[in-house]
């Protein structure tokens, strides 16, 4: 259980599946930098936010830019849509008559990831609202904005558990103000962080490596 001040960004999940180190950058750092993909993706979730605006259609509620948090986790943030379903085993809303079922709904500017982390961000979103609402959500839906369609994603046992060591991981990294070193891989590239980062130095001799070598040529 973390205490609130401990408390770390939710979204920050998706930077942490994405490179611990540009997650450290951003969460520790303090560093930013914006490119296209970024910046799209502020102005969906603007859209998508509309925080406290509250919808009702027929037997669905859907909430914009609700805020959350975790104890256990030690996570808050903010959800872009939670719908909320009309069902008789769900939990009683102030205000409104019957039961109803929490289901997060995440919008995403691009299309679908080859990490997880975009589910990972979804489901401690849900782990929050569980905890909340005193209730068990199976699952969510992150809408894509490229095929502007709805993926269904199920919170699997393992999927918390990701998201529970991820959670652990980032508390570790940040109490320690530790930014892990660069593994340069071919997602640099997509990376927002790249020209910050410099991921192209790690290929480049030590000092010490190039000393030696050039000693011993000149022996
Ligand atoms: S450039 Fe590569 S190593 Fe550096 S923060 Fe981005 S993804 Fe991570």
């Amino acid at each position: 259980m973390y205490a609130e001040e401990d408390y770390l960004m939710l979204s920050g999940i998706q930077h942490f599946a994405f490179c611990r180190r540009q997650w450290a950058m951003i969460h520790i750092e303090q560093q930013w930098a914006e490119n296209y993909q970024t910046t799209a993706g502020e102005l969906m979730h603007k859209k998508a936010h509309d925080e406290g605006s509250f919808e009702k259609r027929g037997d669905l509620l859907i909430v914009r830019g609700l805020r959350i948090s975790s104890h256990e986790l030690g996570l808050s943030g903010q959800c872009d849509v939670v719908e909320f379903h009309q069902d008789q085993h769900g939990i009683e809303l102030f205000g409104y008559d019957r039961t109803w079922n929490p289901i997060p709904v995440e919008y995403k500017h691009g299309s679908p990831k080859e990490n997880n982390s975009d589910e990972l961000q979804l489901c401690a979103q849900a782990i929050c609202l569980e905890e909340m609402f005193q209730v068990r959500i199976p699952d969510g839906y992150l809408y894509y904005g490229e095929n502007r369609r709805r993926s269904h994603v199920e919170f699997t046992d393992e999927l918390r558990d990701d998201v529970q060591k991820a959670a652990k991981e980032m508390h570790a990294l940040f109490q320690r103000g530790y930014t892990p070193n660069v593994k340069p891989t071919k997602q640099c590239k997509a990376c927002s962080l790249e020209s910050l980062c410099i991921p192209k130095l790690q290929k480049t001799i030590k000092v010490r490596k190039y000393i030696e070598q050039n000693i011993k040529a000149n022996d």
